[in-house]
């Protein structure tokens, strides 16, 4: 059984959900699966890795690790990379995997496919599927002839089945190696909200310059409550200061696939739609039977959002809190 290593990012001490789609891929395709968890804060996150097919990990437990630093990351990436001795890599393409992973691949003289979409395995290679072009196209990447694959998916593309129970006896602490800093991490301002990453979401209500102006997103912000959401936005609204950009979905915002996007006030811009189409359904909400966004919706609703958002929550609430 070959070795797979993966990457398990924590938020607020819990695993996420993209590194838990990864361990549980790996193990339904029989790899022997090595979680790296980084970070003194991990701990929680170390046990959950192994009650979703880690047969081991690789805890590295250091508070200076609590907060992104490429530089450390890199070396412990490439210590734990090392030690397990595995061949293939995965890691959620989220900021920090973006950015750490393409150093590690460089140190590694390995292939990587960023951004994936969908993953399958033949023999001993792994094949990832990837955009292109903002999702005009999409490549097939075989990385059959590197010494390490890395694959970074994107969160939501793979199922994730029921955790088992955790094993904390296969949780190894591992130490930091020495590592001559050029920067130092001093502060991480977090954002205002405490909800889940768009990145993460599994339902998402977002809103565009149809809502008028800043104060409107309270609407949506009531509609997300009730469903569990998390309020996105598009870059026109982020432009004119409405929002911050942590909201902004699209081409050069983020990428989400959740389950459920409600798209509210946003015509469908390509830039847009690059961030969006993989959500599994999508309803818009627009007054302009012609817009784009109707192009990719699954459901449409045509009329005046200030009409049909406040009616949706209500049904919504009737529906979700009887
Ligand atoms: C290089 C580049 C990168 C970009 N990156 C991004 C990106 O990452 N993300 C992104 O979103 N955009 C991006 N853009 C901008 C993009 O091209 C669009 O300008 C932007 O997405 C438009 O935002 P919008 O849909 O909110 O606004 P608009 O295009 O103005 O659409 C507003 C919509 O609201 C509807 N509406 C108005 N009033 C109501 C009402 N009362 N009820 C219901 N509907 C109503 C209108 O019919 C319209 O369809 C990028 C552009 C460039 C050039």
């Amino acid at each position: 059984m070959s070795k797979l290593i993966v990457f398990c990012e924590h938020q607020n001490q819990n695993l996420k959900r993209s590194s838990i789609e990864l361990l549980q891929f790996g193990k339904s395709k029989n790899f022997e699966v090595v979680g790296v968890v980084l970070g003194a804060e991990g701990q929680k996150a170390a046990e959950q890795a192994t009650a979703n097919g880690a047969s081991e990990v690789l805890f590295f437990n250091d508070v200076k690790l609590n907060g992104y630093n490429p530089e450390l990351y890199l070396a412990a990436l490439e210590a734990g990379i090392k030690q397990s001795g595995a061949r293939h890599v995965l890691a959620p393409a989220s900021s920090a995997g973006k950015d750490v992973f393409p150093r590690l691949a460089a140190r590694l003289d390995s292939s990587i496919a960023s951004d994936c979409v969908a993953l399958t395995v033949e023999g001993d290679t792994l094949i990832a599927k990837k955009p292109l072009y903002a999702g005009k196209a999409f490549a097939q990447v075989n990385l059959k002839d590197s010494p390490v694959q890395i694959v970074l998916m994107r969160a939501n593309q793979l199922p994730v089945a029921t955790a088992g129970s955790a094993n904390p006896g296969a949780v190894k602490i591992v130490a930091l190696p020495a590592v001559d800093l050029k920067a130092i991490l001093k502060e991480v301002v977090k954002g205002a909200s405490e909800k889940l990453d768009l990145t993460e979401a599994n339902v998402i209500v977002s809103g565009g310059r149809g809502l008028k102006e800043a104060g409107n997103f309270k609407m949506l912000e009531d509609m997300a409550n009730v469903l569990g959401a998390t309020v996105g936005a598009s870059r026109a609204v982020v432009d004119s200061g409405w929002v911050s950009h942590s909201m902004q979905v699209g081409q050069t915002g983020k990428t989400v696939a959740p389950t459920l996007y409600i798209a509210v006030g946003i015509s469908g811009a390509i830039q847009h739609l690059a961030g969006m189409t993989g959500s599994k359904v999508i309803v818009a909400i627009n007054n302009d039977p012609n817009a784009p966004i109707f192009q990719k919706a699954t459901y449409g609703i045509v009329g005046d959002l200030f009409e049909i958002v406040p009616k949706l929550t209500e049904e919504f609430k009737k529906l979700l809190h009887k």
